[in-house]
């Protein structure tokens, strides 16, 4: 049983793996590979190109970090240059002169600078708006007079015109020992936003600024709302506020699923001698969009160029393989069934079907032309097998057969069929008398007369055997029958062929006649049984005498042909 059920597994999948689906499974083992390969290195692609933009912002937070940097040294060294200034000075017009005259022009971010005094209150500034400004509540400004150091506070909004700022406080003290007054510089941020635009109009990028407490200070185009607000209040930064605000790490990164779904790559980088951190959002999905989109085409390009390979596949199997396949088995299953002229025709083949259509069409010339001579052999056995050599008349096998044709034909067509037994007198005595082999000629001899007969009367002579013949005779009625049977005896009689022991001094026949109208109360035997007691009652009558049967009609009385009954 169970090697009946894989055999018929194997005949099944020999089946599904026909010709069609092979070459196909080839087209796609061939394809595929290059196609897939497409995907793959624009796979590499999208991860090369994330990499890159992660690196690449890391490094610029980093430089932004280091340009602040710079920027507080060169503010530490201008307030301090003029905090020697307000301590050699006497007075404090004399020392807001030179304060002015201090402002360098190639320090662009300095927005102003002024000296407060020990009081907090401004007393004088580059920027006369703030004269008289009472700074003395400012963390900066009393950590500063505290520490007797330089001081920088957090980032923070120029209250008239929302712009971030910094301020960086120096106490003269830390100079003289003594309490006095504070110089003090307000930092512009404006490099900060100008950093920051230069992010915008690269999708899926963002940066912002915020100060120690998670304020943001400055924000890259689409954020720019942000400005002033909470850190937390922006929906996707707020996921890694706490991992950037709390780490006390300089620079750091982050990978998560924002809420949106969206994958996001955040850098933050800690700006030197501050709480400020610099924070780069990097919106994975947004920054590979393009190339997701090619990769997503180069999918789709692979599935068709399958598809399309596939129908190829399948088209050029049906074409040059299946169609030429059963064009040579029509032939062949004509060549089969008897048509012997069937050839393929080699114009409408592929050129590896050639040899095959010429080698069938030689096998198939070879056997028609063997068939031919089969049936000519066959024909000319059939005719041997149904003739009798020695008279040269139809054998008794011969005679039959063309009797039931007859007999069907007449029926068929309700005519007569007329039977002649003719047999040799005495031939025994012949034989007795000249011996076989000149019995042997003179049958022979008798032959040749009922043939020459039988093509005069239209009729059809046979040997029915030893001495004994018929005639038979279609559309012939009792009169022609009779008339015929005596042609036979009186042709007989005048060949003169000797017989010295016979009473006629020569050879003579006995002929019985029979009639019949075929009809299916009728067979052929009847007619033949009919012929045969004619035959007996010639005989009887003396021999070399024509007697019909009286089955079908009396003959007229003094004739030699007579009647039997
Ligand atoms: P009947 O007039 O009553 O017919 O007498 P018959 O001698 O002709 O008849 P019988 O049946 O007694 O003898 C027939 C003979 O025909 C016997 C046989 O030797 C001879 N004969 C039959 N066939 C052949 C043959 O092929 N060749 C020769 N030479 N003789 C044959
Ligand atoms: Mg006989
Ligand atoms: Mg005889």
């Amino acid at each position: 049983m169970p090697s009946i059920r894989f055999n018929r597994n194997r005949v099944r999948l020999k089946r599904i793996l026909g010709i069609r689906a092979r070459l196909a499974l080839l087209a796609v083992i061939l394809v595929a590979p290059l196609m897939l390969e497409r995907a793959r290195s624009l796979e590499t692609t999208r991860a090369r190109q994330i990499a890159l933009a992660t690196e690449e912002f890391s490094t610029v937070a980093k430089h932004s970090a280091d340009t602040q940097r710079e920027i507080i040294m060169s503010v530490e060294t201008l307030l301090k240059s003029s905090a020697y200034i307000r301590a050699s000075t006497a007075g404090i017009a004399r020392s807001c002169d030179m304060l002015r005259a201090s402002l360098p022009l190639n320090l662009p971010w300095i927005r102003s600078i002024m000296i407060a005094g020990q009081d907090g209150r401004v007393q004088c500034s580059t920027d006369n708006n703030i004269v008289g400004l009472d700074v003395s509540n400012r963390p900066y400004f009393r950590k500063a007079q505290d520490t007797r150091n330089f001081v920088f506070s957090d980032f923070m909004l120029a209250r008239q015109e929302q712009k971030p700022i910094i301020m960086a406080a120096y106490p003269v003290s830390a100079i003289t020992g003594e309490p006095d007054a504070v110089l003090l510089a307000s930092v512009n941020l404006a490099w900060m936003s100008k950093i920051m635009s230069n992010l915008d109009g690269r999708p899926g990028i963002s940066a912002v600024l915020v100060d120690s407490t998670g304020t943001v200070l400055a924000a890259s185009g689409d954020e720019s709302s942000l400005i002033g607000q909470s850190l937390d209040s922006a929906p996707l930064l707020s996921a890694i506020a706490e991992t950037a605000m709390s780490s006390d790490r300089r620079e750091g990164s982050i990978s998560f699923a924002a809420a949106d779904g969206s994958r996001r790559a955040v850098t933050f980088t800690r700006i030197a001698d501050t709480g400020s951190r610099l924070i780069l959002s990097i919106d994975e999905t947004r920054v590979t969009a393009a190339i997701d989109q090619e990769i997503r085409t180069a999918y789709l390009q692979a599935g068709f160029v399958c598809l399309f390979v596939l129908l190829g596949a399948l088209i050029a199997a049906e074409h040059f393989i299946v169609k030429p396949i059963n064009l040579l088995a029509a032939t062949a299953k004509r060549f089969g069934h008897g048509d012997w002229l069937a050839r393929a025709t080699t114009a409408r083949l592929p050129a590896e079907f050639m040899p095959l259509a010429k080698a069938f069409n030689a096998m198939a010339t070879k056997l028609a032309q063997r068939e031919r001579e089969l049936v000519e052999a066959n024909d000319r056995l059939t005719v041997i097998a149904s003739m009798d050599m020695l008279s040269g008349l139809a054998n008794r096998r011969g005679f039959q057969s063309r009797l039931d044709f007859e007999w069907i034909k007449a029926q068929q067509h309700g005519g007569e069929l007329a039977l002649l037994m003719i047999d040799v007198d005495h031939f025994k005595l012949f034989n007795d008398t000249y011996g076989h082999p000149e019995g042997d000629a003179c049958l022979a001899q008798l032959g040749e007369t009922l043939s020459n007969i039988a093509a005069a009367a239209t009729g059809f002579a046979g040997r029915y055997g030893g001495e004994e013949f018929c005639l038979l005779v279609p559309n012939a009625g009792a009169d022609r029958a009779l008339e015929i049977g005596e042609i036979v005896r009186a042709a007989v009689l005048e060949l003169g062929l000797p017989h010295a022991t016979s009473g006629h001094q020569c050879v003579t026949v006995s002929v019985g006649v029979a009639c019949a109208r075929p009809n299916p109360s009728l067979r052929p035997v009847d007619l033949i049984e009919a012929a045969d007691a004619a035959l007996y009652a010639a005989k009887h009558r003396g021999r070399n005498a024509v007697v019909a049967h009286g089955f079908i009609q009396m003959v007229e009385e003094g004739s030699d042909a007579v009647r039997a009954s």
